[in-house]
């Protein structure tokens, strides 16, 4: 599975997609996915599907540098 991961805005290290599962009672419950950088370990929060876990991994990775002001 290749997802269009960018590299870590901090670091620029390579990015992983993990994903958590909680197991209770031999059930399993939630699946929260995240990416984290496997250089210096910064990482999303958990998200419930791997597309919002990306898109929140890519808004952060990719810095503003033409900064648009966003009407509020
Ligand atoms: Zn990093």
């Amino acid at each position: 599975m290749s997802e269009n991961l960018l590299p870590c805005a901090h670091c620029g290290g390579e990015s992983k997609l993990s994903a958590l599962q909680s197991i209770i009672d031999d059930r399993k419950i939630a699946d929260r996915y995240y990416i984290v950088c496997l250089d210096c370990g910064v990482q999303t929060a958990m998200l419930a599907t791997i597309e919002n876990a990306i898109a929140a991994w890519n808004r952060r990775a990719v810095p503003q540098e033409t900064e648009t002001p966003s009407d509020k």
